[in-house]
């Protein structure tokens, strides 16, 4: 909606839609796969978020005392980022990982090196390559910067219905305005913010399967993690499903990747890099 030199123009407006006119020329930047992607947020700000947000969760979600679960995640955590290229801007040394004690089958990584393994996770991801492809996921999920790129989009999504919101103030009663801002939030989250997260999903899912292969992780089994979440859906679906929706799709994709990425795996084994990581080998 622009505004006409008979009707009355408000500065409000007209500063949101600069501002977002601004925000959409200066945040553009091309991600691993090289989709254009726009970012709002500094990675000073986004690692602070990751950060504090990790804290929190350490507060309030037990952490796993049992040593040698420890050591198993960490043994297949520290493989996967030891791949991670280094234009990423992380040094290995650079992730932490935790592994809290809770029966839920999630994980996830937080902007500025953070990784939370669920020991409910542990029971479905029941191998090392299962669960390196969990790993490798949540962290392609920081390097490809997504985070940002769905904070961004909110943020987008935020300003345009406050800029609509103020064109609409003189012309229609409150009631409508209301209805109006209600629609477009509804419509912004369905049209906008859902396709986008798939394409993340997706993204994530490449670039996590490259990183587990050149790990010396089987990359066949990450199509075998998939297909035991989605068989694990139904009444009580994985935590995990809740934030990574759409597993047929992603069956598939990562099904037709195996053969791109098994040179990568035999490459890594030849090198040397087959990692030995056994949760159940007494210490
Ligand atoms: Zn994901």
């Amino acid at each position: 909606m622009l505004c006409f030199m008979k009707q009355r123009c408000r500065p409000g407006w007209l500063a949101s839609l600069a501002l977002t006119v601004t925000l959409g020329l200066t945040g553009c930047a091309v991600s691993p796969t090289g989709e254009r992607t726009l970012l709002l947020n500094s990675s000073t700000q986004m690692n602070e978020l990751g950060s504090q947000s990790f804290e929190q969760m350490k507060e309030k979600i037990p952490i796993e005392t049992d040593a040698r679960t420890n050591r198993y995640v960490e043994c297949v955590s520290d493989a996967i980022v030891m791949q991670v290229p280094r234009k990423y801007g992380y040094a290995p040394q650079d992730w932490e990982l935790v592994v809290f004690k809770d029966k839920a089958v999630n994980a996830f990584a937080l902007p500025g090196g953070k990784i939370g393994v669920y020991t409910g996770m542990l029971q479905v991801a029941n191998t090392q390559h299962q669960l390196a492809s969990v790993i490798g996921h949540e962290v392609a999920h920081v390097l490809a910067q997504h985070s940002n790129a769905r904070m961004s989009q909110q943020q987008l999504t935020q300003l345009g219905i406050v800029a609509t919101s103020i064109a609409l103030a003189d012309r229609v009663d409150t009631k409508t305005q209301q209805a109006a801002v209600m629609a477009l939030g509804l419509g912004a989250q369905y049209g906008i913010l859902l396709p986008y997260s798939r394409k993340h999903e997706s993204e994530a899912d490449m670039l996590g399967q490259e990183l587990m292969a050149q790990a010396g992780f089987d990359p066949r089994e990450a199509v075998t993690l998939w297909q035991k979440m989605a068989q694990k859906g139904g009444a009580a679906p994985p935590e995990l499903l809740s934030t990574h929706p759409a597993p047929g799709t992603r069956i598939r994709q990562l099904d037709s990747q195996v053969s791109k990425y098994m040179p990568l795996y035999q490459q890594a084994l030849a090198a040397g890099r087959k990692p030995d990581c056994d949760r159940l080998r007494p210490r």
